[in-house]
C-alpha cells in the first residue's frame, strides 16, 4: 500500500460525502453549482440537482439574512478573500436551519477568481445554546438591578439612577427631589406576625409607594431592609411634599394591622424629603445624608410623619 491518497479521486469523494459538513463548489464565471454533496438533501430536503445557481442558494435563505449574507459573500469573493457566514437556510418543508458556510476562493494561475469551494455546517444546536445564553444573560442583568422580594429596583439600581439624575439636574438646572421612607416599628411587626407576613407587608408597601409616584421618570427602589427611596426628577419642594403625603396616605389605606405599634393600630411610615438644584459646590452624598437625617428627625418627631426641612416639626401626623 504505497499509493498516495490523491492517486484515487474516489477516496476524496467518499470522504467528502461521508462527513457531516456539506461540500460544494461554485463556478465563478457562470455562478452555478458544479458540485454539492448529497448530504444536503438529508439536512434541508432539497435534492442536489435542484441546486443550480447562486440564486437557488440566495432564495433558500431567511429573508432577514439574505441581503446581509449575499452582499457580504459577493464582496468577499470579488476581493478574493476566504470568508464565512451564518444564516438560516430554508428547508423544503418550510422550516429554517442555522448554517455556517465556510468559503475558500480558488484562483487560476493568472490570479483571477475561478471558483468558490466550501462547506456548509449545521450550527442550529450551537445557535440554540447561544440564544439560551443570551436570554439568561438578559435575565441576569434584569435580576441584578431588581430587588428579589419586592420586584422594585434595588440599591444598586438606585445608585446608578441617582448618579444620572444628579448630573441631569446639574446640567439643566432642574430641581431634583428625594424621599426616604422607613416603616415604623417593623421589628415589632416581624416579631409579632412572623417573617413571612413581614415579607408580604414589604411587597405591599413597595407596591403602594410605586403607585404614589406617577410621573414617567419617577423612580422607586428598596434602599435596604424596610427602607425605600423615591427619586423625583424635575420636581420642586411642593411636588415632593405632595408625593410624600400621597405615600403616607397610601400606606394608611392599605389598612395593615399592626397590633404592636406604640403609635397606631395600623402600619405606618416615616419620611424624609429633600429638594436640590445641584451646582458645582453641592455633593450627592451630602444631599442623601441630609434627607436621611430628616427621616431620622421624623422618627424623633413621633413617626408616621414627614420632615422636609432641617429641624422641622411634624408636617403631618
Ligand atoms: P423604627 O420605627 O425606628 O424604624 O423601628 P423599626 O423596628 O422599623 O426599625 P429597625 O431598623 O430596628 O428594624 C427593622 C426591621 O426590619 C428589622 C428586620 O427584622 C426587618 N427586616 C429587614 N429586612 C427584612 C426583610 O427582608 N423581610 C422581613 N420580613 N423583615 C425585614
Ligand atoms: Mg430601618
Ligand atoms: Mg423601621
Amino acid at each position: 500500500m504505497n499509493r498516495r491518497l490523491d492517486d484515487d479521486p474516489s477516496v476524496y469523494k467518499t470522504l467528502l460525502e461521508s462527513t457531516k459538513a456539506i461540500p460544494w463548489k461554485i463556478d465563478w464565471n457562470t455562478l452555478t453549482f458544479s458540485y454539492i454533496g448529497p448530504q444536503i438533501e438529508q439536512l434541508l430536503g432539497w435534492e442536489p440537482s435542484s441546486w443550480v445557481g447562486v440564486q437557488d442558494w440566495a432564495a433558500r435563505m431567511h429573508e432577514e439574512d439574505r441581503e446581509r449574507v449575499v452582499n457580504f459573500c459577493v464582496s468577499q469573493s470579488q476581493a478574493g478573500v476566504d470568508h464565512e457566514a451564518d444564516y438560516r437556510a430554508l428547508t423544503k418543508d418550510g422550516r429554517f436551519v442555522w448554517i455556517r458556510d465556510v468559503v475558500h476562493v480558488v484562483r487560476n494561475p493568472a490570479g483571477e477568481v475561478e471558483s468558490l469551494i466550501g462547506f456548509m455546517f449545521d450550527i442550529s444546536e450551537r445557535k440554540q445554546t447561544e440564544q439560551k445564553l443570551i436570554d439568561l444573560q438578559k435575565e441576569l442583568e434584569k435580576l441584578s438591578f431588581k430587588d428579589g422580594l419586592t420586584g422594585v429596583a434595588n440599591r444598586r439600581m438606585f445608585d446608578s439612577v441617582m448618579d444620572v439624575e444628579w448630573l441631569n439636574a446639574k446640567r439643566h438646572r432642574h430641581p431634583l427631589s428625594l424621599i426616604m421612607v422607613d416603616i415604623d416599628y417593623f421589628k415589632q411587626y416581624n416579631d409579632h406576625y412572623g417573617h413571612l407576613q413581614g415579607d408580604d407587608c414589604l411587597k405591599r408597601v413597595s407596591q403602594a409607594l410605586s403607585e404614589s409616584a406617577t410621573r414617567a421618570r419617577d423612580f422607586v427602589a428598596r434602599f435596604g431592609g424596610e427602607e425605600f427611596v423615591l427619586v423625583l426628577p424635575e420636581s420642586n419642594e411642593e411636588a415632593a411634599a405632595a408625593v410624600a403625603e400621597r405615600c403616607r396616605k397610601a400606606i394608611f389605606k392599605l389598612q395593615i394591622a399592626h397590633d404592636k405599634s406604640p403609635i397606631s393600630q395600623l402600619l405606618s411610615i416615616s419620611l424624609g424629603v429633600g429638594t436640590i438644584t445641584p451646582g458645582q459646590s453641592e455633593n450627592l452624598l451630602d444631599f442623601i445624608n441630609t434627607v436621611d437625617r430628616r427621616l431620622y428627625q421624623a422618627k424623633q418627631n413621633g413617626r408616621n410623619c414627614i420632615v422636609a426641612q432641617d429641624n422641622e416639626k411634624t408636617l403631618a401626623n
